[in-house]
């Protein structure tokens, strides 16, 4: 899709922000622990090779991402050195690809490799691929479930070593976030009973996501796979409050592109499932569902002068209707999510009016919404 670049309506990043998240999760490692950037889903629509670049900056010492072609992406914009570990599964075709640009990728069965092997030699690739193991403590996605499992890729990987480097093995929390901690105690001890079963531990042993990493503490492990709290985030929504205050990195903005007086007796939208009872002055926004704002979002709000004005009518793709308190000029400023004087629309609160979770609408921003970069400062403003 295009990029709207000559648009009323923009996606702004602060920059400290991410910078500053990053940091204050640095800071707290344990020494000899390491924190790589999770960027998967362009930078959860943030940008990824932006936010790439402030997280080394914080402190970041390598990068996570969900497929082959992110991890191409950092690459090529110039991330040469750094580990970057593609968290989803790759198919053996791409081996080629893998080594070529030195990505680590995730296995999760012994089957896996011993393809991989055949497909390397028969390409006549030289350079190691190195992988993490994947450990299923109960996440239920991709992993290893068993000590049975996790002895037979021991013993087969003895066999295959030279053409692999068996850099790291992680889990995932399925209840990190939670304030109920049985499922993640019993979680802790498959990840044990697994890992009992390595003769020797790899480099990385990686169990944190952000929830983990900032409710939760795990001392066999040495590498924390940092996502959605760097971009400002709550991981658990409002359900736990961070160790440290997150400051929000992304805001959404627009402006009125047209204003009118609308009398009694006519509807706004599709579906004209907004009566006008007594004349008033709704705006219309350029700015709708195909940028990524939920059709559900009528009822819900937009910050103008510092005041909430509600949706009115159902959001269509391109544009939406609010209404105002009065007469108010085109081209004034609309914010979508972010702070108008002393109001806030946090992500949070958008989602939760949506039935679902920031992650969702973070990522689902389309690209033909601009993103532009500033340095902010790094307050929250009383952001939920
Ligand atoms: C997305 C993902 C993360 C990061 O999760 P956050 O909740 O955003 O911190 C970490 N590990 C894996 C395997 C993931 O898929």
């Amino acid at each position: 899709m295009v990029i709207g670049k000559n648009r009323n309506g923009q996606i702004l990043i602060n920059e400290t922000a991410i910078r500053h998240n990053v940091q204050q999760a640095v800071d707290r490692l344990p020494r000899g622990t390491e924190l790589f950037a999770v960027v998967k889903a362009d930078g959860y629509g943030h940008g990824a090779v932006v936010a790439a670049r402030l997280a080394k900056q914080a402190g970041a010492t390598g990068f996570c991402v969900a497929i082959l072609d992110e991890a191409i992406q950092l690459r090529e914009a110039g991330f040469v050195t750094e580990p970057i570990l593609v968290l989803g599964l790759t198919d053996v075709a791409q081996l080629a690809l893998i080594a070529k640009y030195q990505i680590t990728v995730t296995v999760a069965d012994v089957a896996w490799l011993h393809d991989a092997q055949r497909v390397k030699q028969a390409l006549g690739l030289t350079t190691p691929i190195k992988f993490f193991l994947a450990l299923d403590s109960g996440m239920g996605r991709i992993g290893l479930q068993t000590p049975a499992e996790v002895d037979t890729f021991v013993r087969d990987y003895a066999t295959l070593h030279p053409d692999f480097e068996w850099q790291g093995v992680y889990t995932h929390f399925a209840t990190a976030d939670s304030p109920d901690q049985e499922y993640f105690d019993f979680q802790v001890a498959n990840f044990r009973e697994l890992l009992a079963q390595f003769p020797h531990r790899p480099r990385y042993v990686s169990v944190a996501n952000s929830a983990t990493d900032l409710w939760h503490s795990i001392p066999e492990a040495n590498l924390v796979r940092y996502g959605v709290a760097m971009y400002g985030l709550n991981p658990a929504g409002t359900a736990l409050t961070p160790p440290f205050p997150l400051v929000p990195a992304l805001s959404l903005t627009s402006e009125l592109v047209y204003v009118k007086q609308v009398q009694s007796g006519r509807s706004i939208g599709y579906g004209a499932t907004y009566q006008v009872d007594t004349p008033q002055w709704i705006g219309t926004v350029p700015m709708g569902y195909a940028d990524g704002l939920r059709r559900d979002l009528q009822g819900f709000f937009v910050l103008i002068n510092g005041q909430r004005c509600p949706i009115v009518g159902r959001v269509c793709m391109d544009q939406l209707m609010v209404k105002l308190p009065k007469h108010l000029p085109v081209g004034t400023k609309v914010t979508i999510i972010g702070s108008d004087q002393e109001q806030t629309i946090s992500l949070q609160e958008m989602a939760e009016y949506c039935h679902t979770i920031h992650y969702e609408l973070a990522c689902g921003f389309s690209t033909r919404v601009p993103r532009l970069y500033y340095a902010g400062d790094a307050q929250t403003k009383g952001l939920r």
